[in-house]
């Protein structure tokens, strides 16, 4: 029986990135390696082997949150803690597997640290992160190419800024990969963050936007609606 380490499993509407309001079942696994500074989701950090589930029990939780509402939800938002850790993936090739059997829709939200190639031609949508200073982790340029040249047809970057620093980053890796392979469509998606505190960080939304369009608007800047209306430490909204 295959089991996986899940954090929650609930319903909500997309709060960030490209599908923001969409509504969707969310799978958030438990078990993350990666250590961002500015992490909103520690408590899915440690591998917990109490937070097993059986792949059944979670496709059949999906089920029933997909029903709940008088039309049917069909789209399926994964994301972590790291869905993509080693220890998870082999569960979640299976899970997807399962869901797409089963007609729904699914986006895949990835770290930015690794490209599990299985697991990616599984999924209809891939949301990848470009880690920024901020964060204190690093998303390799070669990682980033790959993504976008082999799978930014079905895909997003985002990347979370919480300075000038961080969009100067960003707007560097941009270029860099549009050097290594040409023009390309991909979105950038730039999310202004909430500091630990901070209840509505107005004037970092401004500076992000006014930044971008004076730098000839190479990203699309898109908030988290979920923090505005709920609070930014609300959990599964
Ligand atoms: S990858 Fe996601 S869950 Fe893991 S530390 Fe970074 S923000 Fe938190």
């Amino acid at each position: 029986m295959t089991k996986l380490l899940i954090n929650t499993i609930y319903r909500a509407t997309e709060g960030e990135g490209i599908h923001v309001g969409a509504p969707q079942v969310f799978i958030r696994f438990q078990g993350c390696a990666i250590g961002c500074l500015n992490c909103d989701s520690k408590e899915t950090w440690e591998f917990k082997q109490d937070s097993a589930m059986e792949l059944t029990d979670v496709v059949a939780k999906v089920m029933e949150l997909s029903q709940e509402g008088r039309w049917p939800l069909r789209r399926v938002s994964i994301t972590g803690g790291d869905p993509l850790h080693p220890q998870h993936t082999a569960g979640l090739m299976e899970l997807i597997i399962e869901l797409k059997l089963l007609g729904f829709w699914i986006n895949l939200e990835a770290a930015g640290s690794r490209i599990v190639d299985d697991v990616f031609k599984a999924a209809d949508y891939i949301s990848f992160d470009f880690k920024t200073p901020s964060t204190g982790v690093r998303t390799s340029l070669d990682l980033l190419v790959r993504f976008i040249r082999d799978y930014g047809h079905k895909g997003q970057v985002k990347a979370v800024i919480a300075d000038n620093a961080d969009f100067g980053a960003a707007f560097e890796a941009r270029g860099q990969v549009d050097e290594k392979i040409g023009p390309n469509n991909m979105t950038w998606v730039l999310t202004p963050c909430f500091n630990p505190g901070e209840k509505a960080p107005i004037k970092r939304f401004q500076e992000v936007t006014k930044l971008n369009e004076d730098w000839g608007a190479p990203f699309r800047v898109i908030g988290q609606q979920h923090k505005w209306m709920y609070g930014p430490d609300a959990k599964n909204v």
